[in-house]
């Protein structure tokens, strides 16, 4: 039986309906956020709405105090479950080295001589030029990767992650550049909801003080289940409020909650920056890409060479054609080793060297040239800084 991607994945995530759902390790946690939204709005719509109701009886208006929240928190869990279900943007591993840079970069710089045998001391960062200005990028041990500018490995679920902002625990996941704006819309709605449920309490209990033309405590004594609501909304608003008034500061800015933490540390300018308009525009108004883990492709076994007498790990590690596909994604996400390959002219010696198989790398290739390209500037750069300091 042929075994899925997701079926053999190495980070710490969990699989729903057969791998086309990802979430956190922590994916426990959206049933209690989740509970933490709709128990005080059953409460709300069952104690408080439902009196509200007939306060505003034409056309039937009143209804709309209990169908209005009803219907927000239906759009909350589902972005809840948008930010939580979702690739966040996990950069695929790799299943080697990046064996281009330590076999024909360092060995010769390292051992002199042009001696050309594989030294394991290839760079542990390297140099990227992101809008005229160079960036370190650093290289994850654990996916084998140089990871692309603003991706940081995150170790909750052992993945690096793209546009890494941090990992929430109150969603289960792993907040990154496919589910940032649905975590965004998420903690802004909750803020939403927490002032109507707040306002609409308080609105009860002043109808509650003139019916019984009474002070507030006879409002309270009357409901103490809309003040309790309104104590759980205003302690709420403290952190979803606070976390959507962070966050507009971080997107009107175009910074991560990673790096607003670094930078502040580092005193670092921001490269990032396209001005206010330009960064909202970036966040909301841009195509999410698409994940670059396909978790129900099968790992196709059949065309594996023999899997050798060692542990099922080892065999866990070899490459299948999928593995061979996202490792020469990887390869040109962190473009050097490609653009050497094309500069070196000897693409079949470097497929040879790295088994693959020749038409499958062309159609690999073609296929992602899209991908490719959406690198390839980085990566001149890159080496044309490379070059520029022999
Ligand atoms: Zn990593
Ligand atoms: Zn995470």
């Amino acid at each position: 039986m042929e075994k899925r991607i997701y079926e053999a994945w190495k980070g710490r995530n969990k699989f729903l309906l057969g791998g086309r759902l990802i979430f956190g390790p922590d994916a426990g946690s959206i049933l209690v956020s989740a509970s933490m939204i709709i128990v005080p709005v059953i409460i709300f719509c069952n104690f408080i709405g439902r009196h509200l109701v007939h306060e505003f009886p034409s056309y039937n208006a009143g209804y709309m105090i209990v169908v209005a929240p009803f219907l927000f928190t239906i759009y909350v869990l589902i972005l809840l479950l948008l930010t939580s279900s979702r690739d966040p943007g996990i950069v695929p591993r790799n299943t080697h080295p990046p064996e281009e840079e330590f076999r024909y970069e360092n060995s010769v710089s390292n051992e002199g001589g042009g001696n050309k045998t594989p030294s394991l001391q290839f760079p542990r960062t390297k140099e990227v030029i992101v809008n005229g200005v160079s960036v370190r990028v650093k290289y994850c041990d654990t996916c084998m990767l140089y990871r692309p500018p603003r991706c940081s490995h995150c170790s909750v679920c052992n993945n690096c992650v793209e546009r890494f902002d941090h990992h929430c625990p109150w969603v289960g996941q792993c907040i990154g550049l496919r589910n940032y704006r649905f975590f965004f819309l998420f903690v802004s709605s909750s803020t939403l909801l927490c002032i109507y449920v707040f306002c609409m309490s308080a609105l009860y209990i002043k109808i509650l003080m003139r019916n019984y033309d009474g002070t507030v405590w006879t409002g309270i004594r009357e409901s103490p289940l809309a003040v309790v609501l309104m104590a759980y909304c205003f302690i709420a608003l403290w952190f979803v409020g606070g976390l959507t008034g962070f966050h507009l500061y971080l997107i009107s800015s175009n910074q991560t909650t990673y790096e607003n933490f670094r930078y502040r540390a580092d005193n670092r300018i921001n490269v990032y920056d396209q001005g206010c308009a330009g960064n909202f525009k970036e966040i909301f108004c841009t195509k999410i890409k698409p994940s670059r883990n396909k978790f129900r492709a099968f790992m196709q076994e059949v065309h594996r060479p023999p899997p050798p007498a060692t542990s099922r790990e080892s065999g866990a590690e070899d490459s299948g054609p999928e593995d061979r596909r996202i490792k020469v994604e990887d390869d040109m996400d962190f473009g050097g080793d490609l653009l050497k390959i094309s500069q070196r002219h000897d693409v079949k010696d470097i497929i040879n060297s790295r088994h693959h198989n020749p038409s499958e790398f062309d159609s690999v290739l073609g296929s992602d040239r899209h991908a490719m390209n959406s690198n390839l500037h980085e990566s001149r750069n890159y080496v044309a800084q490379r070059q520029g300091y022999r």
